[in-house]
């Protein structure tokens, strides 16, 4: 059985524990740098990326888990996750910060009121899926070794590495197990 930490910060933890739950995983909050060592792969879910930015340095997270990621750590990012996986952040908060786990300039709030929360059904690599999204962010840009894996019309809302997945929505939300499912089987490979 694997374990995955659901970063516990802040933000909609409880939805991506359940899921992952009922797809058979162990589950872990993570908030301490120490429970690093234990777990098969790391969410980030969404919530408000600044907050979730500061947080990470105030528990003293920041640093440890970038350095779990950027060597290969499995992990999912949701909205404010993928934003956190961001090299880049067009947008950024004054004095925010990003993981750098994955390759690519994103821009925050990018779809606008209209869908300020939408949910819509839109092709991935992995099949149709149910997406929620809410002041959800936009990648506008990746770089080499990054796959777009998800799109809604013309615009790139989810990303792929071999170790690294994220969607600019949220899947947890509309019981849609596809996204957890896949990133569940990059964590046994
Ligand atoms: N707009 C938020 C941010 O910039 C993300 C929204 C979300 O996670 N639902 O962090």
């Amino acid at each position: 059985m694997v374990t995955v930490g659901v970063l516990a910060l802040q933000g909609g933890v409880r939805e991506h524990e359940r899921m992952l739950e009922a797809l058979g995983a162990r589950t872990v909050l993570l908030r301490r740098a120490g429970q690093l060592d234990g777990i098969d792969g790391v969410v980030i879910p969404g919530g408000e990326s600044s907050t979730i930015d500061r947080l990470l340095r105030t528990f003293g997270l920041f640093e440890p888990l970038r350095a779990a990621l950027t060597q290969g750590l499995p992990v999912l990012g949701t909205c404010a996750g993928l934003i956190t996986l961001a090299t880049e952040i067009e947008d950024r908060a004054p004095g925010q910060r990003s993981l750098g786990v994955i390759d690519m300039r994103v821009r925050r709030n990018a779809f606008g009121r209209q869908v300020n929360s939408a949910v819509e059904r839109i092709d991935t690599a992995f099949g149709p899926v149910e997406a929620a999204y809410i002041r959800a962010p936009e990648v506008v840009a990746v770089g080499d070794g990054v796959d777009v894996v998800a799109k809604k019309g013309e615009r790139v809302v989810g990303v792929e590495t071999p170790s690294a997945l994220a969607v600019s929505f949220h899947p947890e939300l509309t019981g849609d197990t596809t996204i957890h499912a896949h990133f569940l089987g990059k964590l046994t490979r």
